[in-house]
C-alpha cells in the first residue's frame, strides 16, 4: 500500500492585486475619486477625509473599524 501525504507549503498572503483601485465618493463634495489602496483617503478636489465607497455607501474612515 502506497501512502501519499503531500502537504503544500502555505504561501502567504502577499498576492494583492496590485492595480486595485477603489471608487470614492466624497462626503463634502460628492466628487469621485478613484482611491488606490496605499494612496491616503482623502478627496483630490476639496481634502475632505470622508469619502464613502460608491457600491456600498460605507463610510471609509481612518479609525479603526470595529
Ligand atoms: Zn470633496
Amino acid at each position: 500500500m502506497n501512502s501519499q501525504t503531500q502537504y503544500n507549503a502555505q504561501q502567504p498572503m502577499l498576492g494583492i492585486k496590485n492595480n486595485t483601485q477603489m471608487s470614492y465618493q466624497c462626503g463634502s463634495c460628492s466628487k469621485a475619486n478613484d482611491i488606490k489602496p496605499r494612496e491616503p483617503i482623502r478627496c483630490r478636489d476639496c481634502g475632505h477625509r470622508i469619502l464613502y465607497k460608491k457600491r456600498t455607501k460605507r463610510m471609509v474612515h481612518r479609525n479603526k473599524e470595529v
